[in-house]
């Protein structure tokens, strides 16, 4: 009975209280060796403290947030083991309110100056349907834990066009994502520039701001940092990392099955709803899907499958071909540099993603995903002054993909 009323006291405190992260500070940690690596590795799976980015390879750096009660903890920690230590972020609560205070993100006019609210996006895809009658149309590609939907639109300017999928927002914390993508779609519909007539209206697109409506929503009013769905099963830690739940090679690697982790896979394959609706709205139009592109951030990567091997798949040496040719036109705006590669070469092992389910299951040929700005100076929280200049420089690479894919489709 205590156990009972403790946690509905937490549940409650969960719900009033938005997370606050004064003095939170990211430190950028550098391993320079196996064992700096393995240490780092176990470190992070203690769930100790919360890891922005992934435990890579020697000489990659690691972006762990330490609260500021554990900063003697961590100095300890990093000592002991001969660890470098910079500090990126000095206090993530600072970067977080200065992030989306632009009043336009309350005005309820849709835009990409702020950040906004799901309802907002969800609003203004309503209202592209009505704008563009006979070219864009609602589509509903699933629901979510808590009873939302996973709304998206489909654009078609004509029968017979080869199909893109966009995906966005699967994580929720990663807010550039969905405004990126919605930034693309207001684009294909109103750039007069010939090149993006040309793709706008000689392919179909399906487009999909948020994968993960609920952890979206949550990161809003509760916990800014929230990565994964928000279903619960018995365990005291909600969700699951809605991008290790596709039921292809999953748990094959780069997952956890412990449900507290930021990557638990979930209790089997396609557990969460979210992962499972979104995968047999996919299947209704696979046949179509010549184009994936998914967008996450940050790290300023393009990737190609797998992310359970780094073995090449059959059309390894085009996907690379045409990654390098993107990631080049991307640069040209403003000199932002990525970097193109399988997962597991450029990352680490990641079991259980869309694209890979979406390759595996259906061989679509041009499959990328996106790995944001920046490099870990903002990471998530990537001020709303950058949304313009992100969505310009990432159209940019998007262009060339689907000039470049018309040769190989
Ligand atoms: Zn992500």
């Amino acid at each position: 009975m205590i156990r009972y009323l403790l946690l509905l006291a937490l549940a409650g405190a969960a719900c009033a209280e938005k997370a606050r992260f004064d003095n939170y500070r990211v430190h950028s940690v550098l391993p320079e060796s196996e064992h700096h690596l393995r240490f780092l590795r176990e470190l992070e799976e203690n769930n100790d403290f919360l890891f922005w980015n992934d435990v890579r390879a020697v000489n990659a750096s690691v972006h762990i947030m330490v609260p500021p009660h554990k900063t003697a903890q961590f100095q300890e920690i990093v000592d002991f083991v001969g660890l470098k230590s910079e500090i990126y972020i000095n206090d993530v609560q600072k970067l977080i309110d200065a992030e989306n205070n632009n009043p336009a993100a309350r005005s309820g006019i849709f835009g990409w100056n702020a950040y906004y609210r799901l309802n907002d996006i969800y609003n203004w895809l309503d209202s592209l349907e009505a704008q563009y009658p006979g070219v864009v149309s609602v589509v509903v590609g699933g629901t979510t834990y808590e009873g939302r939907e996973i709304r998206g639109v489909k654009v078609s300017y004509k029968a017979g066009n080869p199909g893109v999928f966009v995906e966005g927002g699967i994580h929720a914390r990663e807010w550039i994502s969905p405004a990126t993508v919605t930034y693309i779609l207001n684009q294909l519909l109103t750039s007069q520039d010939p090149a993006i007539r040309d793709i706008a209206e000689n392919y179909d697109w399906y487009i999909f701001p948020s994968f993960n409506p609920d952890g979206y929503e949550y990161t809003h009013t509760t916990n800014r940092l929230w990565r994964k769905t928000r279903s619960r099963s018995s365990s005291l830690c909600y969700g699951a990392d809605p991008n290790r739940n596709w039921g292809f090679h999953w748990m094959d690697g780069g997952a956890s099955s412990s449900a507290c982790s930021e990557t638990y896979a979930g209790s089997s394959a396609f557990s969460e709803i979210e992962a499972r609706s979104l995968s047999q709205y996919i299947s209704t139009i696979a046949d179509k899907l010549s184009v994936y592109l998914s967008f996450h951030s940050y790290s300023q990567y393009l990737l190609i499958p797998y992310g359970f091997s780094n073995a090449h798949i059959s059309n390894y040496d085009t996907l690379m071909d045409i990654g390098k040719k993107a990631i080049n036109s991307l640069s040209q705006r403003y000199g932002t540099k990525y970097v193109v590669g399988n997962i597991v070469d450029v990352i680490y092992v990641a079991s259980g993603g869309s694209m890979d389910w979406v390759r595996g299951e259906y061989g679509t040929p041009i499959t990328y995903t996106y790995e944001l700005r920046d490099t870990g100076r903002n990471g998530f929280v990537l001020p709303a002054e950058q949304i313009i200049p992100t969505g310009e420089e990432t159209l940019d690479s998007v262009l060339t993909i689907l000039q470049e894919a018309r040769s190989v489709i």
